[in-house]
């Protein structure tokens, strides 16, 4: 392969930072054993690239192989959680290019990792950094010349996460030899990297699967003779589908991701998956989600057709784009960054379940020309784990540096899509969705509203009454709104008048109803998670046939608001909210408000006085001019000594004397 960039390279040297003072600088050399197995691994010359058709030997900083015994992408070997963040922390402690960090521990104790790479001038200043990508995404009260500056200032942040979905093994291995690699090599590509970005690197997003997958996979090396075990549920509670739980957030992997996401702004976020061949590079075939601001949408093109020339020009093959996946939904790993007004994207590369090697035939619609594809993958072929790591980390280097160096204009672009979220409530609307103070399930409205505040949208509460003269309710959503339009536009076609629209009548918000309002940074996702999806019919079949109306899903009320009076508002920005519930009064038996709110189920499973007899009784009015409320009388049938002085968890209890 091209070995020209590298002129040099092995004369060169890096001195070491005072933090890892040496006395001597350290030196680079060809680690020639290593270079050597790449090249035997390595199946097909047109499975590679000069970037990585070799690795350097640092006097000061071991390479993978001093930790793991085998070069990366060995064949029949895997390494466990535990060996892949022990070399991070290696690296960590022999480079002052990396710094590592834990982001959490998985439902069974794992730990997930960061590990920063940048030059040591950027990583001394990296606390700055993240100052800056923060006031980025949030620009309000930003100057338009202050923003400019943060900007010249600033370094774009490339996220790469490896091994969301188990059996997909590639990356966890691949990452530690990117890291290894843009710590310690000197040639002007990776220099430029150092200089202008900071690479941020998880290496498993999915600890447990992970280790269930070494586990069978490993098992399997050691006892050929016997039936391989099926990695049949990797992850503790879901398996394939952690990769789905970005607006629920119910996964410690989606929890720990999400929160180090709004630590650090990452410009761009990359999931490293393995299904088709060689090297899919995400931009989807469309449609794409109708409320991501369309810069993001151009971005995943730039991006991708950047790499595609990069490794097309050096003669690789199967390298291509948009025929797979289509953008639409926002629940995937990846959409963390496009919800959050950064880019969220990935790659798909040809895995083989493991580290085998194996001859792999592929079927005609793999391999047939077509405009997205026009250098498609063979018919048949030998793939190897190593060309699996050949075509991720030469890829994802080239995206890496085109961020490098284009780092002013993406962390503009950045800037620009928090600041349009900003401006939505008054250039797009709606101005804000508001969660009314009369829902009768007040807990499940809090569980909702604590999710969207996880998710870093801004909650408020009303401190008066508010009359809305057009308010819209929730079911007249943008979507419904544009069905309407087409379907008048229908009937005018047939010469049918359409239909006179009913003006919404004056809405009442009464005090303490909660506002998200739509002149915040993540006003996109908000409006997002809470209106209505339409999917046109004249789009293809999407990818995930799935909708997300939170409102809805959660019987919560709520109601879209398109009058910009409600932006002046008197009202409270608030925290964690936690609805009132308790006991008032004194007796044998509790009334409880049968709403169906789901909470109640952990009411009868806490409480220490279970089980309790209940009984319905019907709807009706349980004070002298009251609504009538459908309630349970609850008898506690353990002993009174045994019984809840305060049902703290109930959120939903009736406040009536008994
Ligand atoms: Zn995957």
């Amino acid at each position: 392969m091209m070995r020209s960039l590298l002129g040099g390279l092995f004369s060169l040297c890096f001195l070491a930072s005072t933090t890892f003072a040496q006395s001597n600088p350290c030196s680079l050399s060809d680690h020639t054993e290593y270079t050597k197995k790449i090249k035997e691994f390595t199946t097909e010359s047109f499975f590679s690239t000069e970037l990585v058709d070799h690795l350097p030997l640092s006097s000061c900083v071991p390479a993978p192989d001093v930790s793991l015994h085998h070069i990366v992408g060995a064949p029949d070997v895997l390494d466990y959680t535990r060996d892949i963040n022990a070399y991070f922390r290696l690296l960590a402690s022999k480079s002052p290019r990396v710094k590592v960090w834990s982001i959490g521990t998985s439902e069974e104790g794992r730990e997930m990792l960061v590990a920063a790479v940048s030059n040591e001038a950027n990583l001394a200043k990296i606390d700055r950094y993240k100052e800056i990508t923060a006031h980025l995404a949030d620009p309000r009260g930003l100057s338009e010349a202050d923003a400019q500056k943060l900007i010249a200032e600033g370094k774009p942040i490339y996220w790469a996460d490896g091994s969301i979905h188990s059996p997909e093994t590639g990356s966890p291995e691949m990452l530690m030899e990117l890291a290894y690699r843009l710590a310690v090599e000197d040639t002007p590509f990776l220099q430029e990297i150092r200089r202008d970005a900071i690479v941020l690197i998880t290496p498993i997003v999915e600890t447990d699967g992970h280790d269930r997958m070494v586990d069978v996979y490993m098992q399997h090396k050691k006892h050929p003779d016997q039936h391989p075990y099926p990695l049949i549920w990797w992850g503790h509670y879901v398996s394939h589908d952690n990769n789905r739980d970005n607006l629920g957030v119910s996964l410690a992997l989606s929890r720990n991701m999400l929160k180090t996401y709004l630590d650090w702004h990452p410009t761009v976020m990359h999931d490293l998956h393995e299904s088709v061949p060689y090297l899919y590079i995400m931009t989807g075939t469309g449609p794409y989600n109708a409320w991501l601001d369309p810069i993001v949408i151009s971005e995943w093109q730039e991006m991708a057709y950047h790499e595609i020339e990069e490794m097309t020009k050096r003669g690789v093959i199967g390298v291509w784009t948009h025929g797979f996946y289509d953008g639409w939904a926002p629940n995937y790993l990846l959409s963390i960054a496009n919800n959050h007004n950064s880019i969220g994207r990935f790659y798909e590369t040809f895995g083989n379940g493991g580290a085998d090697t194996r001859v792999r035939t592929l079927r005609p619609p793999d391999t047939s020309r077509e405009w997205y594809r026009p250098n498609p993958p063979l018919p048949k072929v030998k793939w190897s784990a190593r060309d699996n790591i050949n075509m991720q980390e030469s890829a994802i280097l080239f995206g890496m540096n085109n961020l490098a160096s284009n780092g002013q204009k993406f962390l503009n672009n950045f800037y620009l899509k928090s600041k349009r979220a900003v401006a939505k409530a008054r250039t797009e609307g709606p101005a804000a969705w508001v969660f009314p103070a009369d829902d009768p399930r007040p807990a499940e409205q809090a569980s909702l509203l604590n999710l969207l505040q996880l998710q870093g949208v801004e909650v408020h509460r009303l401190e008066k009454e508010l009359r809305i003269p057009a308010a819209q309710s929730a079911q007249e959503s943008a979507g419904d709104k544009e069905k309407d339009k087409e379907k008048s536009a229908e009937k005018s076609d047939t010469g049918a008048k359409p239909k006179e629209e009913k003006k919404p009548a004056e809405a009442v918000l009464p005090a303490g109803s909660y506002v998200v309002r739509m002149d915040q940074p993540y006003s996109r996702l908000a409006d997002m998670m809470l209106d209505t999806q339409y999917y046109s019919p004249r789009d293809p079949r999407s990818y995930d046939d799935t909708g997300w109306t939170l409102g809805a899903l959660r019987n919560v009320k709520t109601t879209r608001v398109t009058d910009l009076s409600i932006l002046s508002a008197a009202m409270q920005k608030m925290g964690r909210i936690d609805p009132p519930g308790g006991i008032d009064g004194q007796g044998k038996t509790f009334v409880i408000q049968h709403n169906t709110d789901s909470i109640l189920a952990s009411l009868r499973f806490r409480s220490p006085a279970f089980p309790w007899k209940l009984r319905k009784i019907p709807s009706k009015p349980m004070a002298p001019n009251s609504k009538p409320v459908p309630s349970l009388f609850a008898t506690p049938t353990a002993p009174s000594s045994k019984r809840p002085r305060r049902i703290s968890e109930s959120k939903s209890i009736l406040r009536m004397p008994l």
